[in-house]
C-alpha cells in the first residue's frame, strides 16, 4: 500500500479553494464539510491528515476495481498520447472496440451500443427510444427508485430527490415495485410479494391504458433506495407483461452491472433480458465519464432507415472508451467478477449477517456480490427505521453517530436514511472485508443505543 503522506497545509489550502469555489451537489452549501482527500489506492482512500479509509461505497458505487488500477491508468495515458478526443460520428478503433466488449457481455440480442457521459443521460436517451419506438407518450418507474438528476431521469426517480426538481413528472406513472421488508402489499412470503407486485402493475397499467406505454423502467436490484433483491419470478412477470402490451422494458443497470453483483449483470441472475440496458458507473469504474445505453435488435430497427433523433458531443469519447477496454480486459484477466462473487457468498454476505445476528438496530440484510444494505431499525418488531424516512439534523443523530463511528475507525460508510450500504470495490480482499466488519461491529453497537428502550 503507497504510505499516506501528511500535510495539513495542502490540506487546508485544497479546503479553502473548495469552500470558496465548488458548488456541491445535493447540498445546502454553508451546512457541509467535505473532507480533503489526497489520494486513493485499490479499496482505500486517504486524506491530508495521514488517516486512511477503507472505502465501503467505492465512490458513489462505480469504482468496481478499485482506485487507480495501473493497467486502466496506462491504457487512458496511451490513448491520450495517441488520440486524445475525436468526435461521435467517425468510427475509431478504441470507440468501436469498447461497444464489441460491451455488447459481448450484456444479456441477449442487446448488440448495439449507444454512448453517453454518464448514468442520467443513458437514461434520458432510454427514454426516448422507448417513446419513439412505440409511438407511445408514458413511462413507468418504481417508488423507491434512482435513475438520475437530469430532466427525464430525476421525474422516474421514485424518492425524495425528485422532489426539489418535480416539474409535475409529465408522462410519468409511478408504481410499487416489491420489497417485502417493507411490503407494500402487506404480503408476508416472497412469493405473495411477487403476486401482488405483478398485479398491482398489471391494474396499473389497465387504468392507464395498456396502449399509452413506451416503458418501464425499472433497477434490477434497486441500488441507492436500499438494495432490494427482487422476488424470484417478478422480472420474468414483467417481462412477460410488457411483451403482452407492447410495452419496452428498460433495466437500468447504472449501479448494478459490471460486476458489483457478481454476474456482469444483475439481470444475469434473474435469466432475464430488457429490450434496453442502461449503463454507466462500473463500465470503465468512472475513470473517465461513460455510461450508454444497450439496445435490443427490434428497437434498433427503428432507427435503421429513419435517424435517431439524440446524441452526445462526447459520445464515445476516446479516453472513456479507451478506460474501458481496458478495465474489461482486468475484470477478465483478475477474474472480477467471480471474485465479488465469491466475497458476497463466502466472506460479506456471511459477516454481515453474523453482524445481524449480534446487534438488534440491523433490521435486515440484504443483497449479493459486493451490493449489500443494512435497513437499521429503532424497534425490530414494528420495523420503524432508526431514524425518520428522510431525516435531517438532530432527527438524523442516530445514523450520524454510526457514521462518525465507522469514519473513527478508519472505514468509509455508504449511509442512506436508515441504511447503510456495504459496497467496496468488487476487487476488495477477504481481509480488507474482514477489516471493514471489524469496524462495523463496533459502529453497530453505537447505533444499538438508539434503539427504543
Ligand atoms: N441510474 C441508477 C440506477 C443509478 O444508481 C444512478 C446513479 O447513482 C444513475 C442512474 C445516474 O447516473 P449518473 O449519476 O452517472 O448520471
Amino acid at each position: 500500500h503507497v504510505t499516506p503522506q501528511a500535510d495539513p497545509a495542502k490540506g487546508a489550502a485544497v479546503k479553502a479553494a473548495d469552500r470558496a469555489h465548488v458548488f456541491h451537489s445535493w447540498s445546502a452549501q454553508e451546512l457541509i464539510d467535505p473532507l480533503a482527500v489526497a489520494g486513493a489506492e485499490g479499496a482505500y482512500f486517504w486524506d491530508y491528515e495521514g488517516n486512511r479509509y477503507l472505502d465501503f461505497t467505492s465512490g458513489l458505487v462505480y469504482t468496481n476495481i478499485g482506485y487507480q488500477h495501473p493497467k486502466v491508468v496506462a491504457a487512458v495515458q496511451e490513448q491520450a498520447g495517441r488520440m486524445t478526443t475525436f468526435a461521435p460520428a467517425f468510427a475509431i478503433d478504441v470507440r468501436s472496440e469498447a461497444a464489441r466488449l460491451i455488447a459481448e457481455r450484456t444479456p441477449g440480442d442487446l448488440d448495439k451500443i449507444f454512448f453517453t457521459n454518464g448514468g442520467a443521460e443513458a437514461v434520458e436517451n432510454a427514454v426516448r427510444m422507448a417513446r419513439l419506438h412505440t409511438g407511445r407518450p408514458k413511462i413507468m418507474s418504481a417508488y423507491r427508485s434512482y435513475h438520475g438528476a437530469t430532466a427525464a431521469a430525476i421525474n422516474l426517480t421514485g424518492d425524495p430527490r425528485r422532489w426539489g426538481s418535480d416539474n409535475g413528472s409529465a408522462g410519468v406513472v409511478r408504481f410499487w415495485a416489491p420489497f417485502l421488508y417493507r411490503s407494500p402489499f402487506y404480503a408476508q412470503t416472497e412469493a405473495e410479494e411477487c403476486a401482488r407486485a405483478l398485479q398491482h402493475l398489471e391494474d396499473t397499467i389497465a387504468f392507464e391504458n395498456p396502449n399509452s406505454i413506451a416503458a418501464i423502467v425499472l433497477e434490477t436490484v434497486p441500488g441507492t433506495a436500499g438494495i432490494m433483491t427482487p422476488p424470484p419470478g417478478y422480472l420474468a412477470g414483467v417481462r412477460e407483461i410488457c411483451d403482452r402490451y407492447g410495452i419496452v422494458f428498460v433495466l437500468d443497470e447504472v449501479m448494478a452491472g459490471f460486476g458489483r453483483t457478481g454476474a456482469w449483470f444483475a439481470a444475469d441472475h434473474y435469466d432475464v433480458v430488457p429490450d434496453l440496458l442502461t449503463f454507466a458507473k462500473g463500465v470503465n469504474s468512472g475513470y473517465v465519464p461513460l455510461g450508454g445505453v444497450a439496445i435490443s435488435s427490434a428497437v434498433a430497427e427503428t432507427f435503421a432507415k429513419k435517424p435517431y433523433p439524440g446524441g452526445l458531443t462526447y459520445s464515445g469519447h476516446p479516453l472513456a472508451c479507451a478506460a474501458a477496454v481496458a478495465t474489461l480486459q482486468v475484470m477478465e484477466e483478475e477474474r472480477i467478477v467471480e471474485h465479488a462473487a465469491h466475497i458476497g457468498e463466502h466472506v460479506l454476505g456471511p459477516g454481515l449477517r453474523e453482524l445481524a445476528e449480534r446487534h438488534p438496530s440491523v433490521g435486515e440484510v440484504r443483497g449479493l456480490g459486493v451490493f449489500w444494505a443494512l435497513d437499521l431499525v429503532r424497534d425490530p418488531e414494528t420495523r420503524e427505521p432508526l431514524v425518520p424516512y428522510n431525516a435531517t439534523g438532530p432527527a438524523n443523530a442516530p445514523m450520524a453517530a454510526f457514521a462518525a463511528a465507522c469514519k473513527k475507525g478508519g472505514l468509509w460508510p455508504f449511509v442512506n436514511m436508515n441504511r447503510t450500504h456495504a459496497v467496496p470495490a468488487c476487487t476488495v480482499s477477504e481481509a480488507e472485508v474482514k477489516e471493514g466488519l471489524s469496524v462495523l461491529d463496533a459502529a453497530l453497537s453505537v447505533a444499538d443505543e438508539h434503539m427504543v428502550a
